[in-house]
C-alpha cells in the first residue's frame, strides 16, 4: 500500500479563499475583523512567523495592526498593551507570539487577552470551553490538524486515536477536538511505555513531539491516517533539512493517509488563525459567520 499525501498546501490554498470570500461578506457589511499581532524581542524564528501572520491576513483582507516591543518591554508595558487591544473596536482577535523574553509571565499574558479575542485559543477559558464541548476559539495548529482529518474522513466515530505529545498548545488541544469527534482518544508522551504497541493500534495517529522520525513505519496500523505535527531542523547530506516525527520513506508504504513535512499541517496552522479571527469578528459583533462548518 502506498499513502494518500495529504497536502496541507492546497487544502490551505482552499481554506484560504473562503477565508477572503468570507471577509469580502463581513467588509460589505461594515464588519471588517482586525487582527493585532504582538512580537516581543528579535527572535528570528519568532519574527518570520509573525512576517507570515501579518502578510496572510492583509492578503485575506483583514485589518492588520502589527505591534514589536524590544526584548527589554517590561511585563506591565505588555499587559498594558493587551488592556489597550481589549478595549479597541476595531481589534477582534490578539495574537502574543510565544516565546516571550524570561523575564514576562507568558500564562499572565495569556489570561489577560480577552477570551472573545483570544484566536490563539490557549486562554484558560477556551481550554476550559473546549474541554465542555462548548463554543469556544481551539489552537489553530489542532484545528488545522482536525481540518486535514476530516479532509480524510468525514465520520470518524469509534476509530482509535493515538496522540503522541501532550503539549497544551498542540497534543492535548487535538485530543479534546478527536474525543469531541467520538475517537477513543489516548495521548501518549516521554513516559508512555511502549510506544510502538501504544501507535500500533491507532487508527489516527497523530505525532506532536518534537523528535525527528523517530515514529517508524512498523509502528503503524496498515491504512491508519497519520498527521505529522513535528517541526524538526537536521542536517543531512551536510544540507539543512526540515522533517517531520514520522519516517516518511518507512510510513509511507504502510499508512493509508499521511502529512508530509513541510507542505502538511504547517500551511494550515496560519489559516487557521484567520478563521479563528474572523470567528472572533462575528461572535463580538453579533452576525452570522459566513463560514461554512462555523462551530468547528
Ligand atoms: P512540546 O515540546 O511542548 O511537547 C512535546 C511533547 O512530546 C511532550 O508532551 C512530550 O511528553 C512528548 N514527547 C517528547 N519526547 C517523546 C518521546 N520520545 N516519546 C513520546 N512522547 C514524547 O512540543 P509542541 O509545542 O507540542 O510541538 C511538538 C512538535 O510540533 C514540535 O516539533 C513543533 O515544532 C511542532 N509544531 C508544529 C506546528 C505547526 O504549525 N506545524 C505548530 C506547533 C508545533
Amino acid at each position: 500500500m502506498s499513502a494518500v499525501l495529504i497536502n496541507g498546501v492546497a487544502a490551505a490554498r482552499q481554506l484560504h479563499d473562503e477565508l477572503c470570500s468570507a471577509v469580502e461578506t463581513l467588509v460589505e457589511r461594515g464588519a471588517t475583523p482586525g487582527l493585532a499581532v504582538v512580537l516581543v524581542g528579535d527572535d528570528p524564528a519568532s519574527s518570520v512567523y509573525v512576517r507570515n501572520k501579518v502578510r496572510r491576513s492583509v492578503e485575506a483582507g483583514l485589518r492588520s495592526f502589527h505591534h514589536e516591543l524590544p526584548a527589554s518591554t517590561s511585563e506591565s508595558d505588555l499587559l498594558a498593551l493587551i488592556k489597550r487591544l481589549n478595549a479597541a473596536e476595531d481589534v477582534d482577535g490578539i495574537l502574543v507570539q510565544l516565546p516571550l523574553p524570561p523575564h514576562i509571565d507568558a500564562q499572565k499574558v495569556t489570561a489577560a487577552i480577552d477570551p472573545a479575542k483570544d484566536v490563539d485559543g490557549f486562554h484558560p477559558i477556551n481550554v476550559g470551553n473546549l474541554s465542555l464541548g462548548a463554543p469556544a476559539l481551539v489552537a489553530c495548529t489542532p484545528l488545522g490538524c482536525m481540518l486535514l482529518i476530516k479532509g480524510v474522513r468525514k465520520d470518524l466515530a469509534g476509530l482509535s486515536a493515538v496522540v503522541v505529545g501532550r503539549s497544551n498548545i498542540v497534543g492535548k488541544p487535538l485530543a479534546q477536538l478527536l474525543l469531541r469527534e467520538n475517537c477513543t482518544v489516548t495521548i501518549a508522551h516521554s513516559r508512555t511505555k511502549d510506544l510502538p504497541l501504544v501507535c500500533c493500534g491507532a487508527d489516527i495517529l497523530v505525532a506532536a513531539a518534537g523528535r525527528a522520525g523517530f515514529i517508524r513505519g512498523d509502528w503503524i496500523k496498515p491504512g491508519a491516517i497519520v498527521i505529522d505535527v513535528g517541526i524538526n531542523r537536521i542536517e543531512r547530506d551536510g544540507k539543512q533539512q526540515l522533517v517531520g516525527d514520522v519516517d516518511f520513506e518507512g510510513a509511507r508504504s504502510v499508512a493509508g493517509a499521511l502529512t508530509p513535512v513541510p507542505g502538511g499541517v504547517g500551511p494550515m496552522t496560519i489559516a487557521c488563525l484567520l478563521r479563528n479571527t474572523i470567528e472572533a469578528a462575528c461572535r463580538r459583533r453579533g452576525i452570522s459567520s459566513p463560514l461554512a462548518n462555523a462551530a468547528d
